[in-house]
C-alpha cells in the first residue's frame, strides 16, 4: 500500500525577508539621497475609487516612507479620458523630480491597459511591464524586472532554495506573473536553471503536471484551487493568488487564503510560502528594488 509521506514544512517568509531587504534599501537610499541631495522617488497613479486597488497603492507609499523615499500618490477620478492619463503619464516621463511610477491595475474598461504600458518610459517603468524592459528580461539584459516574479525569485535566493536541474512547474501564464516567472525561472541564472512547464486553462490533466513539480509557482487567481493530491512530496511551492474569503468568525468579516489550499498542501511540503506574508510583500519590496536602481542610474 502506498502511503502519503509527511514532511516537516519551513514557511517561504516573505514579510521576514522582506524587512531584511528594506534595511538594505535603506542604508542604499540614504547614499543616494547623500550622493544626489535628494532621495530616491516614486509616483503611483491610482485610477478610481476600487477599494483593494487603493489598498495595495497605500501599500506601496507606506513601503517607500520605511525606506525613506519620497512617494508621490496621484489619485485620478474613475471618469478620466484616456487621452488625459496618457498626458499625465508624459509629464511624469519628463519630471526630472521622479526615478520612477507606476500606474496601478486594473483599470476601468474604458482605458485601454496597453496603451497605458506603452505611455510610460521604459526607464521609468519600475513596475517592469514595458516590451522594452520585457525584451530585455527575455535577452538576460539590464531592465526592470516585473515586480512579483522578481519578488519570488528573491526570496528563493533569501532561503538559498536550489533550483538548477529542477522541474518547475508554473501554473498561470499572465504578462504580469505566469510568463515572465517562467522565464526567469529557466535563464542561466540563479534563480534558475530549471526545467520549466508551464501550465494554463487549457492544460489537460493539471494535477499529473503539478505532481512533476520540485518546484511549484501558482498564479491563477482561484482560491484553494491547489490541492494536496495535487503536490509531490518535498516540492517547494510558491503561492502568488490572494483571495478574500467571507469568514463570520474573523472580526474583518473575512481571511485571505491563496490559490493552494494551504491546510492540504503545507505537510507535503518542504517550503511553502504563507498567504498572507509570502509573495504579497515580496512584491512590494521588488518595486522598492526597482526604484532605488532607477536612482542609481
Ligand atoms: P490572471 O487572471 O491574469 O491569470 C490567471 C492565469 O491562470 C491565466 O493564465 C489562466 O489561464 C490560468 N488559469 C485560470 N484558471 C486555471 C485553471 N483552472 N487551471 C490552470 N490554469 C488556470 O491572474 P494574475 O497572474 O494577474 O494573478 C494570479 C493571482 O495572483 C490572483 O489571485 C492575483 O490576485 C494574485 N496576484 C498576487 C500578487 C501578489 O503580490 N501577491 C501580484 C499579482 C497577482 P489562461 O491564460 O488560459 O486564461
Amino acid at each position: 500500500m502506498e502511503t502519503a509521506m509527511t514532511t516537516t514544512y519551513q514557511l517561504l517568509d516573505g514579510k521576514r525577508c522582506s524587512e531584511a531587504l528594506k534595511l538594505e534599501i535603506a542604508t542604499a537610499a540614504a547614499k543616494v539621497k547623500a550622493a544626489r541631495g535628494r532621495a530616491p522617488h516614486l509616483a503611483a497613479i491610482l485610477v478610481g475609487d476600487d477599494g483593494a486597488s487603493r489598498t495595495y497603492v497605500e501599500a506601496k507609499v507606506k513601503a517607500c516612507e520605511e525606506v525613506g523615499f519620497r512617494s508621490s500618490l496621484i489619485r485620478l477620478p474613475e471618469t478620466i479620458a484616456e487621452d488625459e492619463l496618457l498626458d499625465r503619464i508624459s509629464g511624469l516621463n519628463t519630471d526630472a523630480d521622479l526615478d520612477g511610477f507606476i500606474v496601478q491595475l486594473p483599470l476601468p474598461s474604458h482605458i485601454d491597459p496597453e496603451r497605458v504600458t506603452l505611455a510610460i518610459d521604459a526607464k521609468k517603468d519600475v513596475d517592469g511591464f514595458h516590451p522594452v524592459n520585457v525584451g530585455n528580461m527575455v535577452l538576460g539584459l539590464p531592465c526592470f524586472l516585473p515586480a512579483t516574479p522578481s519578488g519570488i525569485c528573491e526570496l528563493l535566493k533569501h532561503y538559498s532554495i536550489e533550483t538548477a536541474g529542477k522541474q518547475c512547474v508554473v501554473v498561470g501564464r499572465s504578462n504580469i506573473v505566469g510568463t515572465p516567472m517562467a522565464i526567469l525561472m529557466s535563464r542561466n541564472a540563479y534563480p534558475g536553471n530549471c526545467t520549466v512547464t508551464v501550465a494554463h486553462s487549457r492544460t489537460k490533466d493539471l494535477a499529473s503536471i503539478t505532481r512533476q513539480a520540485d518546484i511549484l509557482i501558482v498564479a491563477i487567481g482561484r482560491p484553494e484551487f491547489i490541492t494536496g493530491d495535487m503536490v509531490k512530496d518535498g516540492a517547494v511551492v510558491v503561492d502568488v493568488g490572494i483571495h478574500r474569503i467571507p469568514d463570520s468568525s474573523k472580526k474583518r468579516g473575512f481571511r485571505l487564503v491563496g490559490d493552494v489550499h494551504f491546510e492540504e498542501v503545507a505537510p507535503k511540503s518542504s517550503w511553502i510560502t504563507p498567504v498572507p506574508g509570502g509573495v504579497g510583500p515580496m512584491t512590494i519590496t521588488s518595486l522598492l528594488l526597482n526604484t532605488l536602481k532607477a536612482a542609481s542610474n
